[in-house]
């Protein structure tokens, strides 16, 4: 049975560049995945996709025609999608069984999803969570968040991005890789240590407010004021959360860390079967 990675993460942190990557390493591995596009926006797409929204929906005549800015037309382009997902869901599992016709050919064990560059329009949508739970109801499903490394440098901005891989892995209830991407630019062992280390992280914090990065009282340290309490508390939250993870820091640019990143999958995919699909049938 094939894993599916479905990847999200904010608008440039590289989702994009990240699929190109993965999908020329399973090439070199004699291991071709399956490969959806579901953002409707690009213009050029730098990897060759199995499924591409864009076939079946054209996003600028979806603008024109319904009078939508961007994130409408976004919006409206993936609905129109979802209403074909018992067609893309024939089509891999198709692909995922084993053709008798011709017993040569491979089955696919990857598949994998590139999704629009606005987080907000995939995870909060209704139509985002349709395709989502059809993949997960047939496969094992992996969420990879990827995160612009460079852009989390500070305690502030590492933790907004940590919750809210947080909020989305609450939302979508699925096990999830965050990938420091960019690795190049900026070495993500900092985000490691500060999500192992909590004394370090509270150093990291007393030197950033010190700084004034969140306008606190000069050289109070972490803890003081509103903010300082508020932050403690989530440090606390964001321990039990990073518990379930797998961190790997990658560079999509050069290709570093993309083995470690496939070990964090064949780990999650476990997880999926053990922790996730028994809830699944529950439910079902
Ligand atoms: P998306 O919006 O999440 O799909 O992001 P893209 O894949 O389009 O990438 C956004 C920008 O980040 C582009 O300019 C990429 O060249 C750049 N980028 C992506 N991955 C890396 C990386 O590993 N290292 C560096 N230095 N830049 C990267
Ligand atoms: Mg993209």
């Amino acid at each position: 049975q094939p894993v599916a990675i479905v990847c999200v993460g904010m608008a440039g942190s590289g989702k994009t560049t990240f699929m190109q990557r993965i999908n020329a390493y399973l090439h070199e591995k004699k291991d071709a995945p399956y490969v959806m596009n579901l953002d409707p926006a690009i213009t050029h797409s730098p990897f060759q996709a199995n499924i591409d929204i864009r076939d079946s929906v054209n996003y600028k005549k979806v603008m024109e025609e319904y009078k939508l800015g961007p994130n409408g037309g976004i919006m409206t382009s993936l609905n129109l999608f979802a209403t074909k997902v018992d067609q893309v869901m024939n089509i891999l599992e198709k692909r995922a069984a084993p053709d008798p016709a011709n017993p040569a050919k491979k089955p696919i064990s990857k598949i994998l999803v590139d999704t629009p560059g606005q987080i907000e329009v995939f995870v909060w949508s209704a139509s985002g969570t349709i395709l989502l739970e059809s993949l997960a109801s047939s496969f094992p499903t992996v969420i990879a968040y990827i995160i612009d490394t460079p852009r989390c440098g500070s305690t502030s901005t590492f933790m907004s991005n940590m919750l809210y891989a947080c909020s989305i892995l609450y939302k979508m209830k699925l096990p999830m890789i965050l990938v420091f991407n960019k690795a190049d630019a900026k070495d993500p062992s900092f985000a490691k240590e500060w999500m192992t280390d909590y004394e370090a992280f509270q150093a990291a914090l007393t030197e950033d407010e010190n700084n004034n990065a969140f306008g606190g009282v000069e050289g109070e340290g972490g803890g003081s004021g509103y903010m300082g309490g508020l932050i403690n508390s989530m440090s606390l939250m964001l321990e039990e959360f990073y518990a379930h993870l797998s961190v790997v820091g990658v560079s999509s640019l050069y290709g570093t860390g993309i083995d470690e990143f496939f070990e964090a999958v064949q780990d999650k995919a476990e997880e999926f079967k053990r922790d996730y699909q028994p809830e699944l049938d529950r439910r079902r």
